[in-house]
């Protein structure tokens, strides 16, 4: 057990995830940059300082790679080109691809509460720009036609990608953790790594050689913990209706939304979820804060090495409800 090198690595603004543990010694290598929309913290020991930071430096040249061809916010990368050829087939890279593909066949394994193809709808509720606001039925209905599944066809042989037109891919609630899982590949190649710790924006993911604890914050609470959970080997990712919300005629408006009504998702402050893979516990934690601890219990079930803790609104306070093995993970 790394605690008593205890040494508080990240305490995230916006709430989420607080990490304690990784040791401070010589040959450890740490570095912070924005990237994804987002700050990226990585911290990596290894045998020695020169080998962690060439670590540190081969996560972010990863990241960034991925971030020029996933991002929607960037005109030229490969998912907003899909929209702008739509209905055109489009190549996109391999790494694009398999993005894609593992995107659809989690939205289809939750569903279709995760959904991808919601492009349209986030986008009209403004949730991509600076002023968002309640849109008006008629025009959502229209757009909430075109977050259709069906609608991205993929071509393996070819590696294409084709929308209807009108359609966009919204990479935002699984990126990161698909980054995240890339990122930990390309530093397991490089010898002598001990110990990885990625930070990013509210998603943690760490490998070490021994257990450490990992604090989950409280989503109303400064730095107040929500739960301690104590692991080697995963990561936590936090869905939460603090990251980007507006308010309207006293309703909080949150940027996860219910494909099923096209609306946001309201009586949930936050869900976060413990899996080994940095990909599914992005995933599931956005499916997870759609679907609420009674109609996700089935969906965590079928990942059993899976956990979820809920924030739930009951009036003013907040109730948390554990799911999957999330005791067993807590130690206070
Ligand atoms: P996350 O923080 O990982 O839960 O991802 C939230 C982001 O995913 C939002 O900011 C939207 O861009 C997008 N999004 C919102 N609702 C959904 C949904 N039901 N399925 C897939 N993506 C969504
Ligand atoms: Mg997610």
């Amino acid at each position: 057990m790394i605690r008593t090198s205890v040494r508080l690595i990240a305490a995230a603004a916006l709430g989420g995830l607080v990490h304690t543990g990784v040791s401070s010694a010589d040959d450890s290598c740490e570095r912070v940059e924005y990237v994804m929309g987002t700050m990226l913290r990585v911290t990596v020991t290894a045998t020695s300082r020169a080998d962690a930071c060439t670590a540190v430096d081969s996560a972010f040249a990863v990241v960034h790679r991925l971030d020029s061809l996933l991002s929607n916010y960037r005109p030229d990368s490969d998912i907003s080109r899909l929209a702008q050829r739509a209905p055109e087939p489009v190549t996109v890279a391999p790494i694009v691809f398999d993005f894609i593909q593992e995107t659809l066949t989690w939205a289809h394994a939750s569903g279709g509460v995760l959904n991808p193809a919601i492009g349209p709808v986030v986008e009209l509720w403004g949730f991509y720009g600076e002023a968002p606001s309640r849109p008006e039925p008629a025009a959502l209905k229209e757009r909430a036609a075109l977050c259709d599944l069906a609608g991205i066809e993929l071509d393996s042989a070819t590696a294409q990608v084709r929308l209807r037109q009108g359609m966009q891919f919204d990479p935002g609630a699984t990126g990161k953790g698909f980054a995240l899982r890339a990122a930990d590949w390309s530093v397991a190649r490089i010898t002598g790594t001990r110990t990885i710790l990625f930070d990013f924006g509210g998603q943690i993911y760490y490998r070490g050689d021994s257990v450490a604890d990992h604090a989950v914050l409280h989503p109303r609470g400064d730095s107040a913990l929500a739960s301690v959970v104590r692991f080697a080997h995963g990561s936590l990712a936090t869905s939460g209706d603090y990251e980007r919300y507006f308010e309207q005629d006293g309703i909080r408006y949150a940027h996860i939304l219910d494909p099923r009504t096209a609306q946001p998702v309201q009586g949930r402050a936050a869900v976060t979820v413990f899996a080994r893979d940095p990909f599914v516990a992005d995933a599931l934690s956005t499916a997870l804060f759609v679907l609420g601890p009674e109609e996700g219990a089935a969906l965590l079930d079928r990942y059993p090495g899976s956990s979820a803790l809920f924030a739930e609104w009951a009036g003013d306070s907040i109730r948390f409800v554990t799911a999957g093995r999330w005791d067993t993970l807590e130690t206070r």
